[in-house]
């Protein structure tokens, strides 16, 4: 029902462009938007005015949240989505966005469902059925050294793509057949003790060294790599890049 209403209140969320104060900051703080299609980018618009508008945005430490925050994250996180027909983050809620990376004051209540980024010093988290939170320092840094193989926007809306079949984040999101999961396990657990060996030996990969971490950062660092250095992973890890772009239906 509430979808309907939806549908019925904003009917010019797929058609009507997106102010041009908007597409300024995406132009800048979302390069990859302006190499996209017109087709893909109504796409993505219709998706980023979709996040902006019905998320709960909320800045912590005096941090008051912009139109650019919210631009910034709702452009880098929708572009996990292109290649999907439905609304995959329907779960996550809120986005809490603090300054800069943040100290953690409690650990109470952590167990599954919960993934951190960092020790003490916090660079992001993603909660099962519950919000991200970022740091906006982060953020701006990996922007600015883009492409990079760090963006943490991606990288917490893949552990919530994993999240989607359950509690428990292991490296493999929901996946449409038994065949396709299969060789999912076999590309990802290969994946896995390469970058374990070529981090041990200093060997300098292309995924970043925390993808060692388990299988679900595993999972995240691959993601990150997929979309930000795609020409990089298709020559050193060519299976990797073909699951990813089988699993995301995109091809960055
Ligand atoms: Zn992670």
């Amino acid at each position: 029902m509430w979808n309907l209403l939806r549908a019925i209140v904003r009917p010019e969320d797929k058609s009507s462009p997106l102010p041009d104060t908007w597409q300024q900051i995406l132009k800048v703080n979302v390069p990859y938007r302006n190499s996209l299609s017109v087709e893909m980018r109504e796409r993505l618009d219709a998706g980023i005015r979709r996040f902006v508008e019905h998320k709960y945005w909320e800045g912590c430490n005096g941090l008051s949240v912009t139109d650019e925050h919210r631009l910034t994250i709702a452009g880098h996180a929708m572009r996990l989505t292109l290649g999907f027909d439905d609304d995959h983050f329907d779960d996550v809620k809120s986005i809490l966005l603090y300054p800069t990376t943040y100290r953690a004051v409690t650990k109470d209540h952590i167990g599954s469902g919960v993934i951190i980024e960092g020790q003490s010093d916090r660079l992001g988290e993603a909660w099962y059925r519950g919000p991200v939170i970022l740091a906006w320092s982060d953020i701006q840094d990996e922007i600015a050294q883009s492409p990079s193989k760090r963006n943490v926007i991606l990288h917490e809306f893949a552990h919530q793509l994993d999240f989607r079949n359950g509690r428990d984040a292991d490296g493999v999101p929901p996946i449409e057949s038994e065949t396709d999961a299969e060789r999912w396990l076999d590309v990802m657990r290969q994946g896995f003790e390469r970058l374990c060996d070529d981090c041990r030996h200093r060997r300098r990969p292309v995924l970043d060294c925390y993808g060692t971490t388990n299988r679900a950062e595993f999972f995240a660092v691959a993601t990150e790599a997929f979309f930000e250095t795609p020409e990089d992973l298709k020559r050193d890890w060519p299976e990797l890049h073909a699951e990813l772009r089988r699993f995301f239906r995109q091809d960055p």
